[in-house]
């Protein structure tokens, strides 16, 4: 794995997911630092993991400590939801699955564009969070990151994933999927968390990670 430095890659860890485009956005903003990041897709050995946990933080850390039982390798996992007020901050942990088994990103979008017809505009209030857990040898932190936002009464924009295209930023007058990944990364629940992690990480792991100039 290639850094944006010219450090030894001398630190390895195991995103903990499937879901390349979680990876993507990940490796963008780790790729500043001196690590060999691997994905789940060098161990097949690990099948799927039961998230069965009640909150993000839950299901992050089943992730992250699977994972580091079974690589002996510190381990990150990501778990995120998207809660809209409207509908009881459905769909919440089950943000993946919100239209049934095997469903798709549009899938999902679909149903939520539909169970929000009538919600008029000032009520279409929703946060998209994210719970990071990193396990280690005697090691183990948990961040968040939240982003405050509106549910779009349509798909806008070709970039990002998952809830994406509905998932509008007031200030940016823009959806995630209007925004480039870069533009995402600054402001996203998932850069926040990833920041959040990286600060606590830093007091942890100094050598590892150094200050960030700036989110990339
Ligand atoms: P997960 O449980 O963390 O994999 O995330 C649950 C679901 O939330 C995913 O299947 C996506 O549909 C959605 N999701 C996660 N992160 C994002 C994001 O950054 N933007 C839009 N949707 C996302």
């Amino acid at each position: 794995m290639v850094n944006n430095f010219n450090f030894p890659i001398d630190m390895k860890i195991v995103l903990a997911t499937h879901n390349q485009d979680k990876c993507r956005e990940m490796t963008s903003i780790l790729s500043d630092f001196p690590i060999d990041l691997l994905t789940l897709d060098s161990f097949p050995e690990i099948g799927e993991i039961i998230e069965d946990g009640n909150t993000l933080e839950d299901n992050a850390l089943i992730k992250a400590r699977t994972v580091f039982k079974k690589t002996n390798i510190p381990s990150w996992a990501d778990d995120t939801g998207l809660e809209v007020d409207a509908i009881d901050g459905e769909p919440g942990i089950y943000s993946a699955r919100y239209a049934g088994e095997n469903c798709s990103y549009s899938d999902n979008v679909n149903k939520l564009i539909e169970n929000m017809l009538t919600v008029p505009s000032n009520k279409r209030t929703a946060q998209f969070k994210t719970a990071i857990a990193f396990v280690g040898e005697n090691m183990e932190l948990v961040s968040e990151g939240t982003v405050e936002g509106l549910i779009a009464t349509e798909p806008k924009g070709v970039g990002g994933f998952g809830y994406d295209p509905v998932f509008y930023i007031p200030e940016k007058e823009k959806t995630y999927s209007e925004m480039s990944m870069k533009e995402k990364n600054k402001i996203s629940h998932r850069g926040k968390a990833i920041q959040n992690m990286i600060f606590l990480l830093r007091s942890r792991l100094p050598h590892i990670f150094h200050q960030m100039e700036d989110i990339a």
